[in-house]
């Protein structure tokens, strides 16, 4: 092997390279160790797969990345002879890289480690890219034979080695900038480079040669094997591509995984569940099933204790339930079981009940026996509507007084299961607004000229045996219970009717504000909804502003911003209600995209008596004004709070009972047309 045999007959043959080949084979080299890093960060972090999966496609990575840098270098080689490789040990030598490269990683991977685990590591790399590389040597099959020059030999081995530890090193040491993309890139390519130089130094090791009649015939170098190098070339080049592809898949489905699936369980989470209830079905039956002080469990034996509990449960409910019905697990000690379709509920409710059953026999875990409490609550609904109502009415049930975990299946009565005001009124809300209980009215805005610029809609209900509810009452109840998304929806829908008959009218209004719900802001069926009705009604969307109070908006400050910008790309205006009350920072006021903030009424009360009130509603007009907001004063109600803010350098809108209170639809019109009159009047008697 390294032993140059001596003979007359024999001469050394000289090799060349082609350069741009060989830049290639470095690049390729360089691809892969980022690759490998790539995955390597992933070790560290906290990932839904397990340290060992990203650990062996890092040393895949590498391994190939390796594997195909030495044959596409070789096919940059050109000797005057031809040369073949053996297939078999072509693909043999593709191991030891990849096993080097996974034991490297491994080490440095770990958690304690000092100088000698990265010069184990750096040592072992080496030896994974010198043997791949020898064993390559070995596959190729020619009429020319080789020996090695010792030194150089061992230099290159040692080349390896050194240089592997150095990349080791660095990586591991720079770990906590393994975000900044310049160290990564940078170790990528001594990585690459270690590659490289053992390959090029270990050619330079070799000596090949050959008997002088054979080399009489073959006077220049060999062209060289354009098929091959593609196929290394296009192996290096996938592996970079399949493996980043790969990791962003996986990433897009671990963070599916996440938001969409319990872990313990496994189970659709409390999210899917939620969408499910807002997709469109008739009929419907949906059970809860609610497991009984589990903190109690947890507390006694611990929460690997409880999660076993939880994970067992799960799988019951899983076996035996109907295979029609969809399971979620929706808070931590409650599960989901809902069926569409009308026919099942009988098949239903005896599947809950052989479950019930099932949970009540005795379950082992760490030689532990116990039952745990539960109840089963169970609501149905056949109307498109109710499908709604069927989770608060499943809630009820749980929250009724006699309520009594003894594994039974409970089902939902309306005429027990009605436990406070507010539950009845979440009850009505549907057939309120069939039957026009809820109606909305217009407070009118008068501009800084004394012109309408525009009403706000607000919501009144007439209920049929507990009278006028205020919306200070009815609506933070719709909210605690999802249903005002509906109501919203229904409003907007009204507001758009009435809008188009009013621009057909030649109304002066310049458009309708609608209070928009904090939880629905940042909704993508807001956008739908607004879009539909906007579309349905043939109505410009700049008619329409959207009021969003400041405290929803604080707590969900960048989705805010997002859905706002989104908003008035698509025309809608949108003001900030009731501004001042949400101890909210000023600077939030310069990054949200509205266009009009509403100062709240607490604000004017005092104007102009107090003078610290007055300076402070000043300063926020001259501020919004600079920042090119408008400004409307809400509950203004006297004649010396219009004359002070008429006074104002920049004049605001002003809504308030000096003006008009809401009115109907109807009264609307008739305020409108004595407002006209009136300006007119005003004006003509100057
Ligand atoms: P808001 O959006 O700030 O509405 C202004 C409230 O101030 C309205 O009370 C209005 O009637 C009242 N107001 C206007 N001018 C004066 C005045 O000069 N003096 C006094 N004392 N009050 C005045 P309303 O209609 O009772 O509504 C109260 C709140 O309920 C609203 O505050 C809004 O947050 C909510 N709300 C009303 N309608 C809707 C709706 O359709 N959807 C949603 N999500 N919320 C609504
Ligand atoms: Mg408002
Ligand atoms: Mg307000």
């Amino acid at each position: 092997m390294f032993i140059l045999p001596n003979s007359d007959t024999m001469i050394i043959l000289e090799g060349e390279y082609t350069t741009w080949i060989v830049l290639l084979s470095v690049v390729i080299a360089c691809l892969a160790s980022y690759t490998a890093l790539s995955m390597n960060e992933r070790i560290q972090q906290n990932s839904f797969f397990s340290r060992n999966f990203w650990l062996a496609l890092a040393s895949i990575a590498m391994g190939m990345g390796i594997w195909s840098m030495h044959f596409i270098g070789m096919s940059a080689f050109m000797l005057p002879v031809s040369m073949e490789y053996d297939i078999i040990q072509t693909i043999i030598s593709i191991f030891p890289a990849v096993f080097a490269s996974y034991l490297a990683f491994y080490i440095s991977n770990k958690k304690n480690k000092n100088q000698w685990s990265y010069i184990i590591a750096g040592i072992t790399m080496g030896l994974g890219i010198a043997s791949m590389h020898y064993i390559g040597m070995s596959a190729m099959k020619m009429e020319a034979k080789f020996v090695y020059k010792p030194l150089v030999f061992i230099a290159s081995v040692l080349i390896a080695i050194i240089v592997s530890y150095v990349a080791l090193y660095i990586f591991s040491t720079m770990r906590r900038f393994t975000r900044n993309l310049v160290i990564k890139i940078i170790t990528s390519i001594i990585m690459g480079l270690a590659v490289a130089s053992m390959h090029y130094t270990g050619m330079s090791a070799v000596v090949f040669y050959g008997e002088t009649e054979l080399m009489e015939h073959t006077q220049h170098a060999h062209s060289m094997n354009i098929p091959l190098l593609i196929l290394f070339v296009t192996i290096g080049i996938s592996i970079f591509l399949t493996f980043s592809g790969l990791s962003s898949i996986l990433d897009r489905y671990v963070d599916y995984r996440l938001n969409y699936f319990d872990a313990l369980t496994l189970l659709p989470n409390r999210r899917q569940f939620e969408k499910k209830l807002e997709m469109p079905f008739s009929h419907g039956s949906l059970a809860i099933i609610h497991l009984h002080s589990l903190e109690k469990w947890n507390s006694g034996y611990g929460y690997t204790f409880g999660d076993k509990m939880i994970k067992e449960v799960g799988q019951k409910i899983i076996q035996h339930k109907p295979e029609l019905a969809d399971a979620y697990r929706i808070e931590g000690n409650r599960f989901a079981l809902l069926i569409t379709g009308q026919h099942y509920y009988e098949q239903f409710k005896e599947s809950l009940e052989k479950i019930m059953f099932e949970l009540m026999q005795p379950i082992e875990i760490a030689n532990h026996t116990f039952v745990i409490d539960m109840v089963c609550a169970l609501s149905t609904g056949d109307r498109e509507r109710e499908k709604m109502q069927l989770f608060s009415n499943a809630t009820a049930v749980l929250q009724h007084s006699s309520i009594e975990y003894k594994h039974e299946v409970i089902e939902y009565d309306p005429t027990v299961h009605i436990y406070s005001f507010e539950r009845s009124i979440i009850q009505d809300i549907d057939k309120a607004m069939d039957d026009r209980e809820l109606f909305i009215v217009y407070q009118p805005k008068i501009g800084s000229n004394k012109e309408i610029i525009g009403a706000e809609a607000l919501l009144r209900w007439q209920h049929p045996s507990y009278g006028f509810i205020s919306p200070g009452v009815f609506i933070p109840a719709l909210e605690e219970n999802g249903r005002i998304t509906d109501v919203t929806d229904w409003i907007i829908e009204q507001v758009c009717q009435e809008m188009a008959v009013w621009i057909e009218n030649h109304y002066p209004l310049r458009g309708v504000s609608i209070n928009i719900p904090g939880q629905y802001i940042t909704s993508p069926r807001l956008m739908d909804v607004l879009k539909k009705s906007v579309s349905k009604y043939k109505i410009d969307s700049h008619f329409l502003e959207l009021e969003i109070t400041e405290t929803s908006v604080i707590n969900n400050i960048e989705n805010a911003i997002n859905s706002i910008g989104e908003f008035r790309k698509y025309g809608f205006k949108v003001a900030l209600d009731d501004f001042g009350t949400g101890l909210s920072s000023l600077s939030y006021l310069k990054r949200l995209p509205i266009t009009t903030v509403k100062i709240d009424k607490s604000f004017v009360d005092g104007v102009p008596e107090s003078e610290k009130d007055s300076a402070i509603i000043k300063a926020i007009i001259v501020l919004c004004h600079s920042l090119n907001m408008n400004v409307i004063i809400e509950g203004v109600e006297t004649e010396a709070q219009v004359n002070f803010l008429s006074h104002m350098p920049e004049k605001p809108g002003i809504q308030g009972y000096y003006y008009s209170p809401p009115l109907k639809r109807e009264d609307l019109a008739k305020w409108i047309r004595n407002f006209k009159e009136q300006k007119e009047y005003v004006s003509q008697n100057k």
